[in-house]
């Protein structure tokens, strides 16, 4: 495992860098992308400004709209062609359709946009992208603020 996971010693290594591909599972399944322990939302929807385990600054991120695009992106690559197959195969009257995909459409967007938010602050984190570069693990000179 590379050192990023280990706050400590990343800050005595300068040269440490973030691995994205953990931090981004982290994110995804809301959990910090630092430490891998606290939580990164306090509601559905909303991050907390700082990880309640190990104080790592959250909010820093720059996210808006793009969680729901890929959101609908990931949605709409898994069901049209579902949609499609089970019309293919079954020729299901219109109704079933609605009560099939409608609902099922519902919930994935529900499940998916929090962990994908999730995913894409964690993905900033780990590029030290907009304000993720003067946290400890990027700039080790400057003293993280509790
Ligand atoms: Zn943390």
């Amino acid at each position: 495992m590379p050192a990023i996971l280990d706050i400590p010693s990343a800050r005595k290594n300068p040269n440490a860098r973030r691995a994205w591909l953990p931090a981004v599972t982290r994110g995804f399944m809301n959990r910090c992308p630092a430490c891998g322990t606290g939580e990164l939302f306090h509601s559905y929807l909303e991050f907390n400004k700082k990880c309640p385990h190990c104080r790592e600054e959250l909010h820093h991120h720059r996210i808006h709209s793009i969680p729901c695009f890929i959101s609908f992106f990931l949605i709409g690559h898994l069901l049209i062609p579902l949609a499609l197959m089970v019309d293919m195969m079954f020729e299901p009257q219109l109704w079933v359709h609605f009560a099939l995909w409608v609902p099922l459409t519902s919930i994935l967007g529900l499940l998916l946009l929090p962990r994908v938010k999730g995913a894409m602050l964690s993905l900033q984190w780990a590029f030290c992208m907009h304000g993720f570069e003067y946290s400890a693990l990027c700039d080790p000179a400057k003293p993280r603020k509790n």
